[in-house]
């Protein structure tokens, strides 16, 4: 067989530098053992498709969804910088797994902060345990369908609990969950979350669409046909903002942004070891990334923690610019070759592009709109 020119070789791209030396956790030969194996499964998995089994397993098995769980229901907690750190460095390896693990601890944190304790007990351990998988579609309460005039999923209170219908528009790993953390709409227009068991009758989870990158996570709506969610399956609520409870918000998006912009920059920085002219774009994506990265330090450690809405919000815009450009300048400089279906960094720009729709702000998304228009905006 005659080689292409510019069939993509494989990829041996610069070992990432470590997001955070000091931490004893990431440091560990486990954890490093931990991302060289999903490095290496998600070269797999998206050629395979469907839901990532063995990178899951590979997940579960390290112990990290641990992280997120309180001791007392068997989990083994770490600092907010570990954990941010932590996912830095899993999106770096395999940005699908890492994902799916936000959407887990997602659904976590909410169980957790529930005070309907025995759920909140049974659940918890199921999930510290990885005998269950749980999941979140919840974005219909905050970021989706938010200007159609009718609720997309309506909770009306019974005296048996709550009967929902509808849709929960997106919910990675649905097919794989046992529990979907979701929210439905009361008629009084109050949200109230809940722990939907995803066997109960009238849930229907639909196929997966095809998308633009991270197919393997298996993201897809779920049609709910008059299910009723008893009162032992409530969580928060009923109240205006159910979102709001409990939660000062995250910067997990930032740091899976980041952990993806580092894939791209060591990809880049590869190829500038062989040609100079690459060199002074390398060096200053890595920079920047540098820069973001101690920002993620600071809120992490600050005494003030959790940082500020707007020190969050600053962080996405700048993290988000930086993985569209990281991935970009990766793929201008590995030229056609970049462009074939297979290379690495056309996946990079395909999933640099996730960014900008995930859970994503107005603020954040004005930020990106304005960048693209070259219009300056006057927010940091
Ligand atoms: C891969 C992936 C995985 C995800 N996983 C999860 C998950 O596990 N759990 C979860 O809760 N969420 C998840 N989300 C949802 C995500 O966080 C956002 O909520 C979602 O991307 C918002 O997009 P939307 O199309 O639903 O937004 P919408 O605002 O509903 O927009 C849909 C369409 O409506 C139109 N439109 C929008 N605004 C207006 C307007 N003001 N007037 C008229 N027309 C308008 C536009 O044409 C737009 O294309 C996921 C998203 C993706 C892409």
């Amino acid at each position: 067989m005659v080689n292409h020119p510019s069939s993509p070789k494989p990829q041996h791209t610069k070992q990432a530098t470590m997001s955070n030396p000091s931490d004893p956790i990431l440091a560990s030969p486990e954890f490093q053992a931990h991302l060289a194996r999903l490095s290496e499964l998600s070269t797999s998995i998206e050629n395979t498709g469907g839901w990532p089994t063995k990178s899951w397993q590979a997940m579960c098995e390290s112990g990290v969804p641990n992280w997120f769980v309180p001791e007392q229901f068997g989990g083994t907690p770490q600092s907010e910088m570990t954990k941010q750190f932590g996912y830095l460095e899993l999106a770096a390896a395999c940005l699908t797994t890492a994902f799916v693990l936000t959407q887990r601890n997602a659904a976590v944190s909410r169980i957790l902060i529930s005070d309907n304790h025995e759920l909140k007990t049974r659940l918890s351990r199921e999930l510290a345990s990885n005998e269950s998988f749980a999941t979140v579609g919840i974005s219909h309460l905050t970021t989706s369908r938010q200007h159609v005039k009718d609720p997309i999923l309506k909770a009306t209170p019974t005296s048996e609990g709550w009967i929902l219908d509808g849709e929960i528009p997106w919910s990675t790993g649905a097919e794989a969950a046992e529990v979907i953390v979701t929210g439905g709409i009361q008629p009084d227009g109050q949200q109230v979350l809940l722990a939907l068991p995803t066997n109960r009758t009238g849930v229907v989870i639909n196929p997966a669409p095809k998308l633009l990158a991270l197919n393997e996570s298996c993201t897809t709506s779920v049609s709910l046909k008059n299910v009723l969610a008893p009162q032992e399956l409530w969580l928060i609520g009923p109240c205006e903002n159910v979102l709001a409870a409990g939660s000062a918000g995250g910067i997990t998006t930032s740091a899976l942004a980041l952990g993806a912009a580092q894939k791209s920059i060591c990809g880049l920085e590869t190829e500038a070891e062989k040609r100079p002219d690459l060199r002074d774009s390398a060096t200053e994506l890595r920079a920047t990334l540098e820069r973001l990265k101690e920002s993620v330090r600071e809120m992490t450690t600050s005494p003030n923690s959790p940082p500020s809405a707007e020190e969050r919000e600053a962080l996405r815009k700048q993290s988000n610019s930086l993985v569209l450009r990281a991935a970009q300048s990766w793929l201008t400089a590995s030229k056609g070759a970049g462009f074939l279906a297979g290379h690495p960094a056309s996946r990079a720009v395909r999933e640099a592009q996730f960014f900008l729709v995930w859970s994503c702000p107005q603020n954040v998304m004005a930020a990106a709109l304005a960048e693209f228009a070259c219009v300056s905006i006057s927010s940091p």
